[in-house]
């Protein structure tokens, strides 16, 4: 008998791509939309610079990584001076000024490893979310986005698993399970290990992009542009990938053994990184490395329990892929 993770796809599956498409034309964001991020940005930026009048504004996040849905939060970094005042500090004031200035549920959240001020915009009903000289997210942000680029096959995957993820419940960080940013990251390094290539590893060839954040270099090569063909000669539509996609989480990765890395586009192993054991909180039982700051395990939250659940919701998609005669339907069913 076949072992599970020999199975090959169904004979059939492409007939699932052009509703997978239709999907992922639903889930892009509206003209509307954007504008209505804008002027939500531009209120901010004028709050912000009565206060601080050299501070720079940075979207951040899927609103400027083009990973981003009609349902995504704005995302915004604050580049600014501090002077001798502690982020928390800082923090705590611009929740007051944007009180001020009329913006609802504000709150500030300084506990976090990346502390924030949340807030929304009375007009459109936005979440946006204010952090301070977090200049990682922007270089991050920027990474995705010329990824995204290079082959309309990474936001197609990515749109629809970050939709599953909702849906299926398995996109809470608070709860243990994974962020968006990780699910982003889960389908370029799974991209990049396609054969042939879907996309290439970036972070491996000639920098022509260099920013310094806090001592860390964040350098690649960025002239995407030049790689538009790179992924032509892989075949694979979108419902063979995304079925893939779900089957390699589901029975082909070692969560004992390997970590993936976008930055080395491979996986690399747990004994490389001392990710063997529980330090503190990171448990270290899903391993993702974040390109830039690449001691951070984005699989950290995952504990025993949410493993478990992860796993089963990979197998179910997987299963709902191979089997069901609507899978665009039933991949997607609320839990
Ligand atoms: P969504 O559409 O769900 O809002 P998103 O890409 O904006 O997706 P968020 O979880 O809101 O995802 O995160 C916003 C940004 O913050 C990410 O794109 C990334 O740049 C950064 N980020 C989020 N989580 C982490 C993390 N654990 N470590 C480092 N950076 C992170
Ligand atoms: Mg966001």
């Amino acid at each position: 008998r076949m072992r599970r993770w020999q199975v090959e796809c169904r004979p059939d599956i492409d007939t699932f791509t052009p509703g997978l498409l239709a999907l992922y034309e639903s889930l892009k964001p509206s003209e509307e939309h954007k504008s209505n991020q804008q002027q939500l940005v531009d209120s901010l930026s004028k709050s912000v610079s009565k206060e601080w009048p050299n501070a720079q504004l940075h979207l951040y996040g899927s609103c400027a990584n083009s990973f981003g849905t009609s349902h995504s939060d704005v995302d915004v970094c604050l580049e600014m001076e501090t002077g001798s005042e502690s982020i928390a500090e800082v923090l705590l004031k611009l929740a007051d000024v944007l009180r001020t200035d009329n913006f609802d549920n504000v709150e500030a959240i300084i506990s976090a490893r990346v502390p924030i001020v949340r807030m929304s915009d009375p007009g459109s009903g936005f979440s946006c979310d204010i952090c301070i000289n977090n200049l990682f997210a922007v270089a991050n942000t920027k990474l995705l986005k010329d990824y995204a680029q290079i082959d309309q096959r990474l936001l197609q995957l990515a749109f629809l698993v970050k939709h599953w993820a909702k849906l299926r419940g398995v996109n809470e960080t608070y709860r243990g399970t994974l962020s968006s940013y990780a699910y982003v990251l889960m389908c370029i390094n799974f991209l990049q290990l396609r054969e042939p290539k879907i996309l290439p590893c970036l972070q491996a060839m000639e920098q022509t992009y260099i920013m310094n954040v806090d001592g860390t270099e964040c350098a690649y090569f960025d002239e995407v542009h030049q790689l538009q063909d790179f992924g032509a000669e892989n075949k694979e539509s979108i419902a063979e990938l995304l079925w893939a996609f779900f089957h390699y989480w589901a029975f082909h990765h070692d969560y004992r053994r390997d970590v993936i890395s976008v930055r080395t586009g491979n996986t690399i192993s747990k004994q490389e990184k001392n990710w063997t054991t529980r330090v503190g909180n990171d448990r270290h039982l899903m391993c993702i490395e974040d390109p830039f700051e690449t001691a951070h395990d984005l699989g950290r939250v995952v504990d025993r329990q949410t493993i478990r659940i992860l796993r089963e919701e990979f197998e179910r998609a997987a299963a709902k892929l191979q089997n069901d005669d609507d899978p665009c339907v039933t991949l997607f069913e609320p839990y």
